[in-house]
């Protein structure tokens, strides 16, 4: 179940010919029609789907300080976070790539992670970055990488931290934006219902994360996820109906849950082996 990372050199090449290739694809991604009758198999709608990307050399990340875990099962839930910062009005790509690697620092040098946490990192001028290491080839092969986001649940979520503090404030557009075509992107390639599942930090752990602007845009945000992949012939999934042991449970939201930087809410468990 765990690989190693690979070697430097190989994964900079492997990475540069990503962001190369997502770079190309992503402006048509979303503005281009399937003309194909064919079935799009998970591995093609990973590549017609796929947001623009920022990956990690971009943001200068540190290398993991041990072994990242990949699944091979992919994960049955998106998990959207807030990631309790400032609400910037810096909606440039350096700032986008300041914030990821500040993620980065606190998650490893404070809590003592072996990388960032979350998978994936929206700015709110709307750019998407790479979170944890080997994070954009493991969706593309319908695995997971296993995080330190959301507690007792690391192995069955993956998660996306939206930058900013959302209890009374709203995200903005391109934050919004950007965060649906994600959405749709991990929908169409690990083959979930954005319906069943797309949810917020707080449906696992007790805390307010999204925040309660976030969180009840959730619904909305789930129908344009569907309209998205259905504009694009992505197939849909059905929705998981069956219980799930490691579902959401809904706990109650505290009260009086710390109001600092970077926190939000509850990312490991005695469930969890990552960190
Ligand atoms: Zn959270």
């Amino acid at each position: 179940m765990t690989e190693n990372p690979g070697s430097g050199l190989d994964r900079r090449a492997i990475l540069r010919g990503a962001a190369i290739a997502s770079g190309a694809v992503a402006l048509g991604a979303f503005g281009a029609t399937n003309a194909s009758a064919q079935p799009v198999d998970a591995t093609d709608v990973a590549r017609i789907a796929q947001p623009e990307l920022y990956w990690r050399g971009a943001w200068n990340a540190r290398p993991p300080s041990g072994p990242i875990q990949v699944l091979a099962a992919p994960p049955r839930y998106i998990v959207v976070h807030h990631t309790a910062t400032a609400n910037s009005t810096n909606y440039t790509l350096d700032h986008a790539l300041a914030l990821s690697k500040s993620i980065q620092n606190y998650h490893m040098d404070s809590n003592g992670w072996i990388d960032t946490g979350q998978q994936l990192t929206i700015s709110r001028g709307g750019h998407l970055m790479e979170g944890r290491d080997r994070t954009p080839e493991s969706i593309a092969a319908r695995q997971h990488v296993v995080g330190a986001h959301v507690a007792n649940n690391n192995n069955t979520c993956i998660g996306i931290e939206n930058e900013g503090t959302y209890t009374s404030a709203s995200p903005t557009q391109a934050l919004t934006n950007t965060l649906v075509q994600t959405l749709a992107w991990l929908c169409g390639a690990y083959g979930l219902n954005p319906q069943s599942a797309i949810l917020g930090h707080r449906d696992f752990n007790a805390t307010a994360c999204p925040g309660d602007v976030l969180y009840s845009m959730l619904p909305d945000l789930r129908n344009r996820v569907a309209q998205t992949m259905l504009a694009h012939d992505i197939p849909i999934a059905a929705a998981r109906h069956e219980p799930d042991e490691n579902g959401p449970t809904y706990p109650a939201v505290p009260d009086n849950e710390p109001e600092r930087e970077f926190y939000h809410g509850p990312t490991r468990g005695e469930d969890d082996f990552s960190r």
